[in-house]
């Protein structure tokens, strides 16, 4: 990655007012990330503030300064008189506009400086600074480093620390991928600087609300097929499910994975019924890349093992469109299910 540190340190040696944004539906990367960052950028004398295009999820409550956070879809005026009084952006855990959709209005033609810090493949040209890093594990390791190669790793408080393991840990999955030495000294450091390790765990996998743990239930009792061909798993929930379930944002995060969990699965699928468009969730093992499968087919992206995309044609139309891609893919899914096993 080449980017220019003095000119990023030269940004950064007088009082700012920051803006920094995230993805819609932001996970525990995308708010942990711009916490972190917004903890340690105030402790510089910076003016910082967090906009995220809509409602991050109920169990991130307990990051510290959580509540200083605005959603552009709540407060689309305060947010947009954030944004004219910016002197610098940050662009944290996404790479083209569309992932902010009408927060990112006018920016593109924006001359005001911006820092991109991400590790989404394919990186659009978004900032003047682009921090990319797909084999990082999280942007919560990246800002780690970006604090770091400032010569600052001493500012990393207890409050940033708690902010960027929290992001590690959900982008990791809780240390199952996309893991490297280089991410546990990184851990080490947020452990070293005042990280409650057992106590941010708890917060992030303990979490659930009964109707969360039954909604996981039903997924895996009645909305789950088994293509064992294709090493293949679909998850799949209906317009009435949310009804049923009162399911809202966040209620069925991480359910995919639970594919992942039965033995010789290779792909899971969470396709699911929104309003106006159908969203889906690809899970992978290995060097099976769902991240091409969203981005031909599905009009999305991601990373390799993690992806997402969505389809304006109804659930059943979508499911079937997906089962029948499966085939195309097959010598792909047996060949890294082999690569996987012989290792
Ligand atoms: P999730 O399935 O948890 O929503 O997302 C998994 C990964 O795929 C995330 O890294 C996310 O950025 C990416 N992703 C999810 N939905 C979309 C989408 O509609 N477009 C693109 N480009 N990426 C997506
Ligand atoms: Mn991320």
């Amino acid at each position: 990655m080449e980017v220019n540190i003095a000119a990023v340190k030269a940004l950064l040696a007088s009082p700012q007012d920051v803006v920094i944004f995230s993805h819609r539906n932001p996970d525990g990367d995308a708010v942990g990330s711009s916490l972190g960052l917004y903890h340690y950028l105030r402790s510089q004398g910076h003016q910082v503030k967090i906009i995220l295009p809509s409602e991050y999820p109920d169990f991130l409550g307990f990051l510290p300064a959580v509540e200083d956070i605005l959603i552009f879809d709540d407060f689309p005026e305060d947010s947009k008189e954030y944004i004219r009084r910016a002197t610098l952006f940050f662009i944290l855990d996404f790479n083209s506009f569309d992932r902010i959709d009408k927060v990112a209005e006018g920016l593109d033609k924006d001359n005001r400086p911006r820092i991109m810090i991400d590790h989404h493949l394919y990186p659009e040209p978004v900032a003047d600074h682009m921090f990319s890093d797909p084999s990082a594990s999280s942007t919560c390791e990246m800002v780690y480093q970006f604090i770091d190669d400032l010569g600052h790793a001493g500012w990393v408080t207890k409050d940033v620390a708690d902010c960027l393991y929290t992001g590690i840990l959900t982008d990791t999955g809780g240390f199952k991928y996309s893991t490297s030495p280089a991410l546990f000294r990184t851990v080490a450091k947020l452990l070293e600087a005042g990280t409650d390790d057992y106590k941010v765990q708890d917060h992030i996998w303990n979490s659930m609300s009964e109707k969360q743990l039954r909604l996981l239930g039903h997924c895996l009792a009645n909305r789950l097929e088994i293509l064992p061909e294709y090493r293949t798993g679909i998850i799949y929930l209906t317009k009435e499910d949310y009804q049923h379930f009162d399911i809202r944002r966040g209620d069925t995060e991480g359910i995919v994975n639970y594919v992942l969990r039965m033995h010789n699965m290779m792909i899971a699928a969470f396709i699911h019924e929104q309003p106006t468009i159908v969203k889906m969730s690809l899970r992978s093992k290995g060097e099976m890349d769902v991240q091409q499968i969203c981005k031909a087919h599905f009009r999305g992206g991601g990373h390799r093992n993690a992806a997402g995309g969505a389809s304006f044609a109804p659930l059943g139309t979508t499911i079937n469109k997906f089962k029948k891609l499966l085939p195309n893919y097959a010598a792909e899914i047996d060949a890294a299910y082999h690569e996987f096993n012989n290792k």
